[in-house]
């Protein structure tokens, strides 16, 4: 009676976990979004585009200033040109920017190349767009297995799902790693779509890179971004679609039978985003950067094995050994027993692998983290 498609994935276990945080009152360091608030001026320019009247239909693609300001970002930051006429797609978030990316790519039974661990919408975004995915699994210090790699592309291969700075494991893809992904895309007629939420959260001087801006990539990748992480307004859901002119014709078809089109007030309150100055950015990534440490610390101090991250904020961290607990069980204990709430590693594996890992987020106050870290030393193991 209910549609195959919905058979391939289950609800969101990350969601889910927010709700488990919730009735048992625990700390929730499960889901990604801050728990401070949203800087005052942003705030501002959304009640004013209220009440300025800002309340009907933006153009579907998006309102033209704003895709003018994400057309200059993207010069700038990502050093890709895109016209905001023809090249830019204003999405409900990120998550919608890839769904209305793979549907308007996607041919039931085209193969699709996704590095494990991978973000959780990976795997619904392929079962509802009738892709086949071919996980990569990134070695044990996050590089990439060239050898692997090679051998996941083949004359089926449609698209490679690259996400950087990554959520879970926090790594950031080198030039050399990128270069060789631009190769295989290149000869094997691949499309990257690439998920760069996280871009200006990075850490040690690592530098962002694109693979949209590097030769031979212009025209065969999808860059996707948006706003929630950035500014902290998760909530709002607004993202962008960069993509060449007959791609983003395609995206804007999808986009525009699914969800019309973002909210409209507060796209005119991104454009006031778009307006801060570089100290924001760089303030931005400090702020997180002592964040990871402090829950690095917590977490080395429980028991748990882990990476610092290069970027994003989170951590995926091996459960401590002797638990006899999956990462299901574990992370329920977790949530009921100690009062802290993380994901299970299985939600960004289809190996094995995950089932010892649970991701943490550190997107949060600091006296959160600390509190968290207090409830983490009662781990009894
Ligand atoms: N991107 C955030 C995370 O990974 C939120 C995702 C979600 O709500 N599914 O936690």
């Amino acid at each position: 009676m209910l549609s195959r498609r919905v058979d391939h994935f289950v609800e969101s276990v990350i969601r889910d976990m927010t709700r488990l945080s919730l009735k048992h009152g625990a700390i929730n360091l499960a889901q990604g979004f801050p728990d401070f608030p949203a800087p005052e001026e942003l705030k501002r320019a959304a009640a004013s585009a209220i009440l300025e009247d800002y309340n009907q239909y933006s153009i579907t693609w998006g309102a033209k200033d704003l895709r003018e300001e994400i057309s200059r970002k993207a010069r700038e930051y990502n050093h890709i040109e895109a016209d905001p006429e023809t090249e830019i797609t204003v999405t409900c978030g990120s998550t919608e920017a890839m769904m209305a990316s793979m549907l308007a790519l996607i041919n039931e039974g085209d193969d699709v190349v996704v590095f494990e661990p991978f973000y959780e919408n990976y795997g619904p975004d392929s079962a509802v767009s009738g892709a086949v995915p071919r996980f990569v699994p990134l070695n044990d210090d996050n590089s990439i297995d060239e050898e692997a790699l090679v051998s996941a592309f083949n004359k089926n291969t449609r698209a490679l799902i690259l996400n950087t700075p990554n959520n879970p494991c926090g790594k950031v893809f080198t030039a050399n790693e990128l270069k060789l992904i631009t190769e295989l895309c290149v000869d094997y007629d691949v499309i990257a779509v690439t998920d760069e939420i996280y871009e200006y959260i990075l850490y040690d001087n690592k530098k962002h890179i694109s693979i949209g801006s590097l030769d031979g990539m212009k025209d065969r990748t999808i860059t996707i971004s948006g706003f929630s992480k950035t500014y902290s307004v998760t909530g709002w859901r607004i993202g962008y679609a960069l993509a060449g002119k007959n791609l983003t014709s395609a995206i804007r078809k999808v986009h525009d039978f699914l969800t019309v089109g973002a909210p409209a007030p507060l796209q005119h309150a991104c454009v006031t985003a778009m307006g801060f100055p570089d100290s924001y950015y760089k303030e931005l990534a400090r702020m997180y950067d002592g964040k990871r440490k402090l829950l690095y610390k917590a977490l080395i101090k429980a028991g748990f094995k882990c990476r610092m991250p290069e970027g994003a904020y989170y951590i995926l961290a091996d459960i401590p050994e002797g638990t006899g607990m999956d990462d299901m069980a574990f992370a329920r204990y977790m949530v009921s027993k100690v009062g802290v709430a993380a994901v299970p590693g299985s939600s960004f594996y289809k190996s094995e692998a995950g089932r010892h890992k649970l991701r943490f987020t550190f997107s949060k106050k600091d006296e959160t983290l600390m509190e968290a870290a207090r409830r983490l030393e009662k781990l009894e193991i």
